[in-house]
């Protein structure tokens, strides 16, 4: 066997690759990382980037509350629960170095403390994504929607720097010092958290213990439009891999609390997919997919990404409105 023979054995043609961009370390294990554990179980190789440290994050299980390890140094706990859910999902992962905002609460909400993520100027952040892009070179990339997903400076911010390192990778003169030109084909938005699942959550749990924790939820979310799903992934079979990755979060799960409620064999049955928004892709798409990678051909997906010039077939990416908190400049 030659030296080139050998190469081609090594490197697997039908292996992809996804860039998942979210906030906080946790984050990545509690939206969308069945569909994730999924696709590096096929041999697909996925990057999650966390744009922060989580820094600011309260401790949300009380059993570490007084924990000394955590209250002497969170942001290296939070490190190591990273570490430990990466490995469980199978990802590689990398962190953009930027500082927790916080959660703001009050009225009006308090300024961002300085130095935070939600005040970092898009010339830095953007950047800093790009070298990730360029690097992994991945084919298609998620993030939040233009909301953050829910109202979480951070979140926000996340979306905004994902979508300008989106439409700036495949433009040769865009920030050149963090690498030749990649464009990513597809962008999707995380939409696994909607009214209409908690709702059958919620009836599964009435129905199986007469009670539910999620009744208040449901109130609050009345009359709430259905959020825009594209994209249905089959990921029944991953939800005992998204449990384990979210438990490996431990300062940020109470292991008792109501997201446990129902046993990932219980969930498969009720609600077996996780859901995606299309936001935008170089490529024509079914009407109904079921597949983030769906119309890209592992053969040619490389050529196509690297090629520049390349026309939008569908472009549903929306303006943000920033809340007064965050500035973008
Ligand atoms: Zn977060």
């Amino acid at each position: 066997m030659t030296g080139s023979d050998q190469t081609a054995l090594n490197e697997d043609r039908s292996s992809l690759r996804l860039l998942a961009v979210h906030a906080h370390p946790d984050d990545e294990s509690s939206k969308g990382s069945a569909t994730v554990a999924k696709y590096t179980a096929a041999g697909h190789r996925v990057m999650v980037v966390s744009c922060t440290g989580g820094e600011r994050g309260d401790i949300l299980n009380p059993k570490l509350a007084d924990n000394p390890e955590v209250k002497r140094d969170m942001a290296e706990f939070r490190r190591h629960e990273m570490a430990k859910a990466a490995q469980i999902l199978g990802i590689e992962h990398t962190w953009l170095g930027f500082v927790d905002s916080g959660l703001p609460e009050g009225d009006p909400r308090p300024p961002l403390p300085t130095g935070s993520f939600g005040l970092e100027p898009l010339q830095v952040t953007v950047p800093a994504l790009l070298r990730v892009i360029r690097e992994f070179r991945p084919h298609v990339m998620t993030t939040y929607d233009e909301n953050g997903g829910y109202p979480h400076p951070d979140h926000i911010m996340t979306h905004v720097v994902s979508v300008a390192a989106f439409q700036a990778a495949g433009d040769p003169t865009a920030y050149p010092q963090t690498g030749p030109a990649w464009q990513p084909l597809k962008l999707y938005y995380d939409r696994g958290f909607s009214r209409e699942k908690m709702l059958a959550m919620h009836e599964a749990l009435l129905e199986r213990d007469g009670e539910s924790p999620f009744g208040d939820w449901m109130k609050r979310w009345e009359g709430t439009p259905p959020p825009r799903i594209t994209t249905r992934v089959n990921v029944g079979d991953y939800f005992g891999v998204r449990e384990q990755a979210l438990l490996a979060h431990a300062t940020q799960i109470d292991p008792d609390g109501s997201f446990f409620a129902l046993s990932p064999a219980e969930q498969a049955k009720i609600w077996p997919t996780e859901e995606w928004e299309l936001a935008a892709s170089y490529l024509p798409v079914p009407a109904e997919e079921d597949d983030l990678f769906a119309g890209i051909d592992p053969a040619t997906a490389d050529a196509l990404a690297s090629k520049g010039s390349l026309d939008l077939v569908v472009d549903d990416i929306r303006e943000t409105t920033l809340p007064e908190n965050l500035r973008v400049g």
